[in-house]
């Protein structure tokens, strides 16, 4: 009805390569493994050993030039600086902060020094969460143990959203970013990147404060996996942060999630299904990626996903006025649940309009039977409070600034 393109199928029957830009020539040392870091030292004619010092520079201390690397003499940094090296870590180029404490980053790579465009990502800040970051519910059943930080703000349900890909191929009905089509792959130093950026912006203290992440961001995480995964092992093994804390939205990319399956569980993050729509039709109608993976596809595919125990798979679900938050959707979702066989909470969303998407935010009275209907069939359900929409930083939101 709404989509009209033909190619679709074929469009997504293979990840999409990293395109190369023109970025400068030096690789940045940040994004870069542990082993990698020792191979770049090795061939600077130091020992292996230094790849620990230099992994810990760069994702614990947070450093972000070759100057603040104190575990090295002065004369190796100034080798190392003439030699070209780099941290090359992105950073935050542009803030725009909400009423509701939510704050949302454009996040500049190396390009835009260089002057290649686009290189800018959103990255988004949420204090206290959206209700929906954590993947098992258990933000509410932990909420006694939020740890109060030194400005007492509560940090255990803070948030970050993180992206993936510059624009998106997906071409979701309801979603901004897919107004820009894919720009590019990130890599996955532009991708922990953002995290570390935003850990540094916000003081965020590894051990002492919690985080979330959410890779809810710009892009298909999916159709970018090896820099996606690359990137969540170097959060996990160099940053220290918790893969239970991580959760991962697919659009339903059935190959990502077969690759996502067979992943140890210690890097493996939580997984959500953007599902958005109670059945095939009308997902083919607001998601064109379903005609290539059905709803049945991908609930097969998420069955192989060895879950840790109490890990529920979140099903992700925009509400549309008049299109997917009827009630006897809300008894097709609750009957397509059951019929999985799997964990499952559903994480509702009232759609967060934007300009040129041709679909209007629900009635609270239709949001709020949706969720009675589902919990009332044994359904877990959370209601996803929208977080800086007056910044445009809202589920489906980005990305309203594109960068000059
Ligand atoms: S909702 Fe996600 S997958 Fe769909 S177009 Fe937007 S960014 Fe891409």
């Amino acid at each position: 009805m709404l989509y009209s393109e033909p190619s679709v199928a074929s469009k997504f029957t293979q990840l999409v390569p990293v395109r190369i830009t023109d970025l400068p020539s030096a690789q940045p040392l940040f994004g870069l493994s542990r082993p990698e870091l020792a191979a770049r030292l090795v061939e600077a004619g130091e020992p292996a050993w230094r790849g620990q010092q230099l992994a810990h520079a760069l994702y614990r201390q947070r450093n972000q030039s070759v100057v603040e690397i104190s575990t090295f003499s002065k004369e190796l940094r100034e080798r190392l600086i003439a030699r070209g090296w780099e941290v090359g870590r992105p950073r935050i180029a542009q803030v725009f902060q909400s009423v509701d404490g939510t704050e949302r980053y454009l996040v500049a790579g190396r390009g835009v020094d260089a002057g290649v465009s686009p290189d800018t990502v959103e990255t988004v800040w949420m204090p206290e969460g959206d209700d929906g970051e954590s993947g098992d519910g258990s933000g509410y059943e932990n909420a006694a143990e939020s740890e109060i930080s030194e400005a007492g703000k509560r940090r255990s349900r803070a948030t970050i959203c993180v992206s993936s890909q510059v624009g998106c191929a997906v071409n979701c009905q309801f979603c901004l970013t897919a107004k820009l089509g894919l720009q590019r792959n990130l890599s996955a130093g532009e991708i922990a990147g953002q995290v570390v950026a935003v850990l540094d912006r916000q003081k965020v203290e590894i051990g002492r404060d919690r985080v979330n992440l959410v890779f809810m961001g710009m892009g298909e995480p999916f159709l970018n996996y090896d820099n996606f995964m690359a990137a969540v092992r170097l959060l996990v093994e160099e940053v220290g942060l918790s893969p239970q804390r991580m959760t991962v939205s697919t659009s339903g990319i059935v190959p990502g999630i077969l690759r996502f399956a067979a992943e140890p569980a210690e890097v493996r993050p939580k997984l959500a299904i953007s599902l958005n729509a109670p059945n095939d039709t009308v997902r083919s109608e607001i998601m064109p990626i379903n005609r290539k993976w059905s709803i049945e596809a991908v609930v097969a595919a998420v069955r192989t996903v060895k879950l840790r125990p109490r890990e529920r798979i979140t099903f992700e679900y925009v509400l549309l006025a008049g299109v997917t938050d009827k009630p006897e959707h809300a008894r097709e979702v609750a009957r397509l649940v059951r019929r999985s066989g799997l964990p499952v909470k559903v994480n509702l969303i009232a759609w967060n309009p934007g300009p040129g998407i041709p679909y209007a935010l629900p009635e609270a009275s239709a949001v709020d039977g949706f969720r009675r209907s589902l919990a009332g069939e044994g359904v877990p359900v959370y209601l996803r409070r929208p977080r800086g929409r007056d910044i445009f930083a809202a589920c489906g939101q980005l990305k309203m600034t594109v960068e000059g």
